[in-house]
C-alpha cells in the first residue's frame, strides 16, 4: 500500500478550501441534494475557499439533459452559485481510464479475467457458507492473461489491517479491510466506473472537502482505498446524515422528497425560507431559527452538523416561509406571484395591474404563508364583474340586512376623490346610521367587491380596486339575484 498522510482538515493547515457538489443528473434536484449543495457552498464561502459543480452523467442511459438543467435551475434559485465552469463526469472519462492504466503499471490493480460464470460461483459458494460475498479474484497476482480476451481492471485493494476515516460529522469509523474488495476500476468495455470517476474528479479538482449524504460512507472506505494507491492527498471527509420524514422513516415523496421546483411553483416556497430551512436542517447555532445569508456565511462549520438524521417538518418551513413573505419587498413578491395570478385570470397583466398587484402585496402578505396563497387572494383584483361568488360569499350576500348595500354603493359614488379617509367615513357612517356593526356591512361588502368570505382589510379592498371598479362590482351584487 502506498504511504499517506492522515487525513487533516484545511482549518489546520491553512491551504485554500475547496468544496464540490456532486449531483448524478438522473432526476430533479432534490431537498436533500439542495441541502448538500447548500452545506458545501456555505464551507466554501466562510473559509474564502472555492465552490464546485460536477455534474456526473457517466450513467449514460439514466441522465438527461433535462435533469441536468434542474439542477442548474434550482441552484440559481437558491443562489448557490459555483466557481469557474461546471465539471462533466463523462467528458473526462478518458482521463479516468488513464489513472487507471496507470494503476496496472505502479502494481496497484490488475487485470481480472473472471468471467460471469465464476463470479456467480463465487457468490453461490458465499452465500452456502453464509459468508458476506467479496471478489477474491485469482488474477490478483498473475500477469498472464490474455489481452485479447475481455477483462477488467481492479483495485489491488489491501486485505490486511483496518482503514479509519476521521469523518468531520461520523467521527472516527473503521472497517476492516477484509471487508472490502478489489472493486472494478476499467469494465471490459473500457469504461471507467463511478468509484473511480469520483476519486480522479476529486483529486484533479483539488477537493479539499467532501462533505455529502451518509449514504456515501461505504464509498469513502473504497474511494481512500484508491487515493491511497495513486499517493494522492486525502480530502476530508465529512457524512452528513440524510433528511428522514416528519415520522422518522426515510424521506419520501409524500414527506416532501420533491424537486426543489416543485418547493418553488407547486408550493410557493420562496428561496430565502428553503434555504433557511434546509441550514437548520441538521446543523445549528445555538437558538438561531431566522438566519440571514451573511449569518450563516459568517456561523457555518462542520462541527455543527448533528450526527442523527434530521426530519423534515413542512410546518417549519412553512412558517419560516411566512416570515420571509413578510419580510420581502413587495415588488420582489409581485414578481414572483405574477405567473400564477396571469394563469389563473387567463390574461397577461398589464403594467398597471403589475402595479397594483404590488400595492396589494402590502395587505395580503401578512395574511400568507405560500406565494400560492398570496397569488390566490391576490386574483380578485383582476376579475371583472359579475363576479363569480364563494358559496360562503353567496351566503353573506343573500344574509346581507336590506338596503345596505345599496346604502352604502351610493355614500361611496358620492364622495369626490377616493381618499382612505373619505373610503373609511362613508362605509362607517353607512353602519352607523343603518345601526348595524361595522362587521354586519363589511362581510357583505366584501362579498360584493370580492367574491370571496376573506380579503385584506375592506378599506384596503375599496382603495386597491380603485373608484370604477368598486362601483361596477358593488352594482353588479345589488342585482345579484336572491337565491342563486
Ligand atoms: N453523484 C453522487 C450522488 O448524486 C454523489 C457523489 C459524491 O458526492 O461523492 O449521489
Amino acid at each position: 500500500m502506498a504511504s499517506h498522510n492522515p487525513t487533516q482538515s484545511d482549518e489546520a493547515t491553512g491551504a485554500q478550501v475547496v468544496t464540490r457538489f456532486a449531483p448524478s443528473p438522473t432526476g430533479f434536484l432534490h431537498i436533500g441534494g439542495a441541502r448538500t449543495a447548500l452545506f458545501n457552498w456555505l464551507f466554501a464561502r466562510h473559509h474564502g475557499g472555492k465552490f464546485l459543480l460536477r455534474i456526473e452523467d457517466t450513467d449514460r442511459a439514466r441522465s438527461t439533459d433535462a435533469a441536468i438543467d434542474a439542477i442548474i435551475d434550482g441552484m440559481q434559485w437558491l443562489s448557490l452559485d459555483w466557481d469557474g465552469d461546471t465539471v462533466y463526469q463523462f467528458s473526462r472519462a478518458d482521463r479516468h481510464a488513464a489513472v487507471a492504466q496507470e494503476l496496472l503499471e505502479k502494481g496497484e490493480a490488475y487485470r481480472c479475467y473472471l468471467t460471469q460464470d465464476e463470479l456467480a460461483a463465487m457468490r453461490t459458494e458465499a452465500q452456502e457458507k453464509r459468508l458476506p460475498f467479496r471478489v477474491r479474484s485469482p488474477w490478483r497476482d498473475r500477469t498472464d492473461g490474455d489481452l485479447s480476451v475481455p477483462h477488467v481492471i481492479r483495485l489491488k485493494a489491501p486485505q490486511d489491517g483496518e482503514v479509519t476515516i476521521s469523518d468531520k460529522v461520523q467521527g472516527d469509523v473503521t472497517v476492516q479491510n477484509a471487508e472490502l474488495d478489489d472493486f472494478i476500476l476499467l469494465r471490459s468495455d473500457g469504461t471507467p466506473t463511478y468509484m473511480l470517476s469520483v476519486v480522479v474528479d476529486d483529486n484533479d479538482m483539488g477537493i479539499t472537502h467532501v462533505i455529502r449524504g451518509d449514504d456515501h460512507l461505504n464509498n469513502a472506505f473504497r474511494q481512500l482505498a484508491l487515493i491511497r494507491a495513486m499517493g494522492w492527498r486525502e480530502p476530508t471527509y465529512a457524512h452528513v446524515p440524510l433528511i428522514h420524514g416528519a415520522d422518522g422513516a426515510k424521506l419520501s415523496k409524500r414527506h416532501g422528497a420533491l424537486g426543489v421546483d416543485a418547493y418553488r411553483d407547486e408550493l410557493g416556497f420562496l428561496p430565502e425560507a428553503v434555504n433557511n430551512y434546509l441550514l437548520r436542517l441538521g446543523w445549528g447555532h445555538g437558538d438561531a431559527e431566522i438566519i440571514s445569508r451573511d449569518e450563516a456565511i459568517a456561523w457555518f462549520g462542520i462541527d455543527n452538523v448533528g450526527r442523527s438524521p434530521s426530519r423534515f417538518d413542512f410546518k417549519k418551513l412553512e412558517n419560516l416561509n411566512g416570515h420571509y413573505i413578510r419580510e420581502s419587498e413587495n415588488s420582489y413578491l409581485a414578481d414572483i406571484a405574477k405567473p400564477r395570478v396571469e394563469k389563473l385570470v387567463g390574461r397577461a397583466l398589464s403594467d398597471a395591474d403589475l402595479a397594483l398587484l404590488t400595492a396589494a402585496m402590502e395587505s395580503l402578505k401578512p395574511r400568507a404563508k405560500t406565494m400560492i396563497e398570496v397569488a390566490d387572494s391576490a386574483l380578485f383584483l383582476f376579475e371583472t364583474a359579475p363576479l363569480n361568488f364563494e358559496e360562503k360569499a353567496a351566503q353573506q350576500l343573500r344574509d346581507a340586512p336590506d338596503g345596505i348595500l345599496a346604502a352604502v354603493t351610493a355614500k361611496l359614488r358620492a364622495i369626490d376623490g377616493w381618499s382612505a379617509e373619505d373610503i373609511e367615513h362613508a362605509v362607517r357612517s353607512t353602519s352607523e346610521e343603518a345601526g348595524l356593526g361595522l362587521g354586519k356591512l363589511a362581510q357583505p361588502l366584501r362579498a360584493a367587491l370580492t367574491g370571496r368570505s376573506v380579503s385584506p382589510g375592506i378599506f384596503d379592498v375599496l382603495a386597491l380596486l380603485g373608484r370604477d371598479n368598486s362601483l361596477a362590482r358593488l352594482d353588479a351584487a345589488h342585482n345579484y339575484p336572491a337565491g342563486t
